[in-house]
């Protein structure tokens, strides 16, 4: 029975289950591994974590640290959290009341939200979005707003936020933005005059700004990820969310963070306590040792190391004729989807999966319903191995 039938019946779902579904992204990954395709629709990550990571998880493990910790999470990680904010960001944080580790940024965008925004309450997302930003927003009742972002107007450009346009979508009921940056799926790093426009709204409306830099160090070709929480005047207002996910290859532990003023942690972690209890114990000992034992050299690697897994992607893109964008940040490529054959961006890019089995994501996946640009794009992954991305581009190479 359908989920729109089953809303209806006696014992029913909820008014929110028939609208979330199955992700575009998900239902990629297993129409690619029925086919036995190259998967460069989900941000997997399947790269390997860092070796002092991994050996510091199995440690943890044997050395016992396998129950519940303090709901805020282990203060060796918390520590070592607000070390690097202020080595990297200038932040000054104090890690016993303003940081709190989380089940992943997931985890703590639930929280936060749960903890800061009433039904009925509108957040700006600036589109092309993340889905489960807009996702995460409906589930706690509050209304995504999408800003459109101005698309690129040649291949090299970027995607640009229009102040006019951000202005122009806040009425009484705007309690909130999201910032991602970089972001997935533009790459787009927002620069500091966009910021600074951002802050001077936020603050004359009084908004939350819910930031999003999971991806904070993947910056290619000098391009520079500022923390919006830096920027005088938003450090109040900014709920800080980062992880560990991408940074060190661990997408399957489940552990990030929140940076938030005193006023907000508490009630952000009895909520992330409810819906967690708390971040796997071991993983948060192990990206303690990560944090405090990698240096600066291992997250410049990282970002050389996936400028050329982009340079790798974006050639055979452009070998295939679907025209890429090629971003400042993240690790994903939105690309046009050429000549391939379909009414929408989910009909083009099921379509290059069966000619060539690579997995896309369709555009669509990242703007409102109805919105044209999406229909003509396609993500595609770089956080892949060399191989599976050599792989890709041969099989893209029979489009041309
Ligand atoms: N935020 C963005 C923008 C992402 O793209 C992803 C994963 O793809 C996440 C958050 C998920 O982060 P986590 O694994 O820490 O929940």
């Amino acid at each position: 029975m359908s989920p729109e039938a089953l809303a209806t019946q006696s014992l029913h779902l909820s008014e929110l289950a028939p609208r979330t579904l199955q992700s575009e992204i998900r239902a990629m990954t297993v129409a690619c591994d029925n086919m036995g395709g190259v998967n460069l629709a989900q941000g997997v990550c399947d790269t390997d974590p860092p070796p002092i990571v991994a050996e510091a998880a199995q440690r943890a493990i044997r050395d016992g640290y396998n129950i519940y910790t303090r709901l805020d999470g282990i203060a060796r990680l918390r520590n070592a959290v607000a070390a690097q904010l202020a080595r990297t960001h200038s932040l000054t944080v104090d890690p016993d009341r303003e940081i709190l580790i989380t089940s992943g940024a997931t985890g703590a965008f639930q929280a936060a939200l749960c903890a800061l925004l009433n039904p009925g309450d509108e957040v700006l997302i600036f589109e092309p979005f993340y889905g489960y930003h807009a996702g995460m927003l409906r589930g706690v009742r509050a209304v995504p707003v999408p800003v459109a972002l101005a698309a690129p107007i040649a291949p090299e450009s970027e995607w640009q936020l229009d102040p006019v346009a951000v202005r122009a979508a806040i009425t009484p009921r705007t309690r909130a933005m999201i910032v991602c940056t970089p972001s997935n799926p533009a790459g787009k790093i927002y620069t500091l005059p966009e910021l600074e426009s951002l802050a001077a709204i936020a603050e004359e409306h009084n908004l939350f700004v819910f930031t999003d830099e999971i991806y904070e160090h993947f910056v290619y070709e000098g391009r520079n990820h500022i923390s919006p929480a830096s920027l005088p005047g938003l450090r109040e207002r900014t709920i800080l969310i980062s992880g560990f996910s991408k940074t060190f290859s661990v997408t399957g532990w489940r552990v990030g963070y929140v940076v938030a003023d005193p006023k907000w942690i508490p009630s952000i972690g009895y909520f992330h306590d409810l819906l967690y209890i708390c971040a796997p114990s071991p993983f948060q000992h192990a990206c303690a040792d990560g944090v405090e034992q990698l240096s600066s050299s291992f997250y410049t690697a990282l970002a050389q190391e996936h400028l050329a897994k982009r340079t790798l992607l974006v050639d055979g893109l452009r070998t295939a004729g679907l025209t890429p964008h090629v971003p400042d940040g993240a690790y994903y490529i939105l690309a046009n989807t050429g000549s391939l054959e379909g009414a929408n961006a989910a009909e083009k890019s099921r379509n290059l999966l069966a000619r060539t089995g690579v997995a896309s994501v369709a555009g669509s996946a990242f703007f409102r319903p109805g919105s044209p640009v999406g229909e003509n794009l396609l993500r595609f992954c770089f956080a892949k191995k060399d191989q599976d991305l050599h792989e890709a581009c041969r099989r893209l190479a029979t489009l041309s």
